[in-house]
């Protein structure tokens, strides 16, 4: 397929939902072949049949972002298939209410909560780093695009865990993007506002005129607007963007 990523090979965490099957199937459209991982390897496939009935080329892999075997049999098995790495979307991830009650201060969150988030959210990313970038040494370069978040810039109320997770994210990202410019290989993350997908709308219902008061667009924004900034990241033609933070929001944060 033509397209900003024709010829490349990519893969997607989290790719069975929300951003990052929007994004996968984006890729595709762009020309890249997509393995698209997710701990629920029938999401994945979902997300593949897609593909394929437009006539993309992808694979389907079930792993789970904070277990380092599986992370390294899913680079593994994405470059089997595809023969390289030339584009990582580290971007699986949970929401507080994934590891505990929803609405708790730092107080009254508990070890497990904080941790159960770091593994996910910030472990998950730096491992899915570490053996994609290992493929991307031995290749010649790659481009890796984690996802964080407006709350990896700024702090939200009761989501410390989540905050703290996401600020990691940003900054791992700039030390990758540091420690490999020279191996040309780009590492950048996205930080999406409120975004119309499963893991928020249970929390958006509630709240959700309240939340947008603080959105200049007054609206969520969708899982494609993510999508086209992160393909447009792992292409070519973002080749000097490395160490980056691209917030995609409606506006919060610049309000
Ligand atoms: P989503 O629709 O829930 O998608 C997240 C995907 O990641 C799900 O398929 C989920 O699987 C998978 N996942 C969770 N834990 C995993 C693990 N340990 N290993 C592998 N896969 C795992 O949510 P989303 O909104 O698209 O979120 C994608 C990313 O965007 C996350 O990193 C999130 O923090 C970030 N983000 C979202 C927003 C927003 O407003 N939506 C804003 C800023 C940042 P299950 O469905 O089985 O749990």
């Amino acid at each position: 397929m033509a397209g900003i990523l024709a010829g490349k090979s990519a893969l997607v965490t989290g790719g069975g939902s929300g951003i990052g099957r929007a994004t996968s199937l984006a890729m595709a459209r762009e020309g890249a072949r997509v393995a698209v991982a997710d701990q629920t390897e029938a999401a994945a496939a979902e997300t593949v049949a897609m593909i394929n009935s437009s006539g993309g080329q992808a694979i389907a892999i079930g792993a789970d972002v904070a277990d380092e075997a599986q992370v390294q049999a899913m680079v593994a098995r994405s470059v089997a298939a595809f023969g390289r790495l030339d584009c990582a979307f580290n971007n699986a991830g949970i929401s507080p209410r994934h590891v505990g009650p929803a609405g708790q201060r730092t107080h009254e969150m508990s070890r497990e909560s904080f941790d159960g988030m770091l593994a996910v959210n910030l472990t998950g990313v730096f491992l899915c780093m570490k053996h994609e970038i290992v493929q991307m040494l031995a290749q010649g370069g790659g481009a890796i695009v984690n996802t964080a978040s407006i709350a990896g810039l700024i702090g939200l109320y009761s989501a410390s865990n989540y905050v703290a997770a996401k600020h990691g994210v940003v900054g791992v990202t700039k030390s990758a993007a540091l420690e490999y410019a020279q191996d040309n290989i780009r590492v950048n993350c996205v930080n999406p506002g409120y975004i119309k997908t499963p893991m928020t709308d249970p929390s958006m219902a509630e709240r959700y005129d309240q939340l947008m008061t603080k959105v200049p667009m007054h609206r969520l924004g969708t899982p494609e607007e993510i999508a086209e900034a992160v393909v447009w990241m792992c292409s070519d033609r973002a080749s000097f963007m490395t160490g980056a933070s691209h917030v995609i929001d409606g506006g919060y944060y610049a309000a």
